[in-house]
């Protein structure tokens, strides 16, 4: 029978990828993490982590991706930063097909692949795409020095990025579709003293208008039924994310509605020797802590599929 490459592939480098890593690393698995751009998935980000333990005064996104980063190397975790086109995950042993047109192949893969921002789907939504509309405050932020600008969303992310972007635009107007926020209330307490975040209730934005220079203003619905125009150079969309769920056979995968990738309690999912981590799975957090968590559990449910088999790495004495 063919022999697999790798005892454990793991696709997707996030903080789910890089636990996962880490602990396969240290298990002494022969392991493998594929990533098709850079290590840490959203926190890389992300501006300001204020509630991952042991970070007493908080840490930015990008410092915590280094150190994790960093941790999963120290155990000499191989990464390869490349674009996978296709998983086979079914059969014993899992390929993985890049597209340099190489294919990996591994007894067991964790799916890490985590999840995006979702779009609104609105008229001028697409086409001022990077030009006053944006998916991520930490990114472009700074382009907004001293503009009225909005966010839409209610959540923790819209409500942490506006307090973000109070750091740069003069006046931030978050425009929720409800009359109460998601987001967890110390957030809340702080938007709601920030002097410069307004907010508009039970609003819909309905178009993203401008002209060649960008974004100007966008045109609102309130709860009456009433229309308005609000004057902003950037619209910040921030309202959940959509499962990167692309490469995954969801005929053979179960997922819920949303497309999220169901797990029990071991993050084994439907198909034997697959496990799933991170924001790719159908659960109600994601925290960072979350995936970090899910990342650990994935692999030691990996350890336990494998049948605790004699490590194929020689011994080292030297740590
Ligand atoms: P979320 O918690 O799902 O919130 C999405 C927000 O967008 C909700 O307020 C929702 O409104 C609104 N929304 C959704 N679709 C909309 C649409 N089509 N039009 C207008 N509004 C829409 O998403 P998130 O804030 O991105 O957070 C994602 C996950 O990451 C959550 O689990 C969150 O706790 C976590 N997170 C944690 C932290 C932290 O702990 N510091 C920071 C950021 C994110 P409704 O309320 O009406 O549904």
């Amino acid at each position: 029978m063919q022999q697999a490459q790798y005892q454990l592939i793991i696709v997707g480098g996030g903080p789910a990828g890089l636990t996962a890593g880490l602990y396969a690393a240290r298990g002494r698995l022969k392991v493998l993490l594929v990533e098709k751009g850079a290590t840490g998935g959203q926190v890389l980000v992300t501006d300001w982590v204020d509630n991952y333990p042991g970070f007493i005064e908080g840490i930015s996104g990008f410092d915590l991706v280094d150190k994790m980063t960093a941790h999963a190397d120290r155990f000499g975790l191989e990464k390869k930063y490349a674009t996978i086109t296709a998983l086979n995950l079914t059969g014993e042993i899992k390929s993985v097909l890049l597209e340099s047109g190489e294919i990996l192949t591994a007894k067991t893969i964790i799916l890490c692949t985590g999840a995006r921002p979702r779009k609104l789907d609105i008229p001028g939504e697409y086409e001022f795409s990077g030009r006053g509309v944006s998916y991520c405050a930490t990114c472009d932020g700074p382009f907004y020095r001293n503009q009225e600008i909005a966010v839409v969303g209610g959540g923790n992310t819209a409500i942490q990025d506006a307090l973000h972007l109070t750091k740069f635009a003069s006046k931030v107007t978050v425009i929720h579709r409800r009359s109460e926020l998601r987001a967890t209330k110390i957030l809340q307490e702080k938007a709601f003293c920030n002097q410069k975040i307004d907010f508009l209730w039970n609003t819909q934005v309905l178009e993203v208008r401008g002209n060649k220079n960008g974004v100007d203003s966008l045109l609102l619905r309130h709860h009456n039924g009433d229309e308005s125009v609000l004057n902003v150079t950037g619209l910040f969309v921030l309202i959940g994310v959509t499962p990167n769920n692309e490469l995954l056979p969801l005929d053979q995968l179960r997922a819920d509605e949303g497309g999220f990738v169901i797990t029990d309690g071991e993050m084994a999912t439907s198909i034997p020797g697959v496990f799933a981590a991170g924001d790719i799975r159908s659960k109600q957090s994601r925290q960072i802590i979350n995936a970090a968590g899910e990342g650990a559990v994935a692999e030691l449910s990996v350890e336990h599929y494998l049948g605790n088999q004699a490590p194929d790495t020689p011994l080292n004495c030297s740590e």
